[in-house]
């Protein structure tokens, strides 16, 4: 082996030191040959209400995915990150692509996995445009992924499973775009035949008769509106009063203002308009932008409502975030782990 070959083979066997990033994105320094541990998917938030969990992440123009595990949805799909491959309904709001980027990857991903075909409701005016891109994916993949799309206009209803309807509500943003109220639709016996405490079998007959013995009763679970620039968004029937809402709110400095009535987003003003008229249990807010550290924007808020009373109680959904380690096996499982310890400036 001549010299040359001889450097070559050492280059080739020496340990190269790692440089790698940790869990902030931050590369490592140039000196340091400890590879830090790197997490298997980014910080996503995990929050526990009384009636469902909430998955997810979201900052603006980057990702905006929300998962609620027990209903069965995923509020857009900026990426796909795996656990929310387990709902069967994704509920597309509009087509900016931190919103929609992850769904041919879900269509896909679920046919690959062998679960039933996912189903996309969007607002009507972007379904061509939807099936256009899975067609154009299609010429690179070999095929369409097996899915239903549903169009959706404000007011249009759609049941997800008995008793589970999700409605769309008007959303105002640069494009064509729509929230989505979860309601859980109950037939209830008619006061007045309650209160008579009629046996089973008359209230049968009545039935039979075409008599209507019940009304309605819709229990609203959860709001998401996606992106929007109004206050009144948020005060429309069902929304105010869905027992989760999950809003936008994209920017908090006062010299931002600008910004969001160009992006047509939400600010801390219109967020401050809306909230008195709020009768939401839990008010989380999504889609910060990256130009305003959550935990500043968090003091703001805050600040401006001391002392205000009867407003729900309002959180950051990436508050709550936390590191995911993906279990081996098919696409359901995930646990939480603890989030490494790292310094950061309030
Ligand atoms: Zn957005
Ligand atoms: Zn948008």
């Amino acid at each position: 082996m001549n010299q040359r070959s001889k450097m070559l083979a050492m280059k080739h066997t020496e340990p190269e030191p790692i440089l790698t990033s940790d869990s902030t994105g931050a590369p490592a320094p140039a000196d340091s040959t400890v590879p830090r541990q790197v997490p298997l998917l980014p910080a996503m938030a995990i929050l526990k209400t009384p009636y469902f969990h909430v998955l997810g992440y979201s900052v603006a123009g980057e990702e905006s995915v929300v998962q609620l595990p027990e209903l069965n949805v995923v509020f857009d799909i900026g990426k796909c990150p795996r656990p929310v491959l387990t709902s069967d309904f994704c509920l597309l709001t509009h087509g900016h692509i931190d919103h929609s980027a992850g769904l041919v990857y879900y269509l896909s991903q679920r046919t690959f996995q062998g679960m039933s075909p996912g189903t996309v409701l969007c607002p009507a005016a972007i379904a061509d445009g939807l099936t256009q891109i899975l067609q154009a994916w299609a010429t690179l993949e070999g095929k369409v992924p097996a899915h239903r799309l549903v169009p959706m206009r404000p007011g249009e209803e759609v049941e997800l499973r008995k008793g589970l309807i999700v409605r769309a509500f008007a959303t105002c943003h640069t494009v064509a775009s729509v929230g989505f109220l979860l309601l859980d639709r109950r037939e209830k016996l008619k006061p007045e035949l309650l209160e008579q405490n009629l046996p089973g079998h008359v209230l049968r007959d009545m039935k039979k008769r075409g008599e209507k013995i019940t009304y309605t009763l819709d229990i609203p679970l959860a709001a998401y509106t996606g992106d929007t620039s109004m206050a009144e968004t948020l005060t429309q029937d069902g929304v105010c009063e869905a027992r989760v809402l999950i809003t936008e709110c994209t920017f908090f400095a006062p010299e931002h203002r600008r910004r969001a009535a160009q992006g047509r987003h939400l600010h801390l003003d219109d967020l401050l308009e809306a909230l008195p008229k709020l009768r939401n249990e839990l008010v989380l807010i999504a889609h910060v932008s990256r130009r305003t550290y959550w935990r500043w924007a968090a003091r703001q808020l805050h600040r401006a409502i001391a002392g205000m009373e009867h407003l729900p109680k309002v959180e950051f959904l990436m508050e709550h975030a936390q590191h995911l380690q993906v279990r081996p096996g098919k696409a359901a499982a995930f646990i939480p782990v603890e989030p490494p310890i790292t310094e950061e400036a309030d």
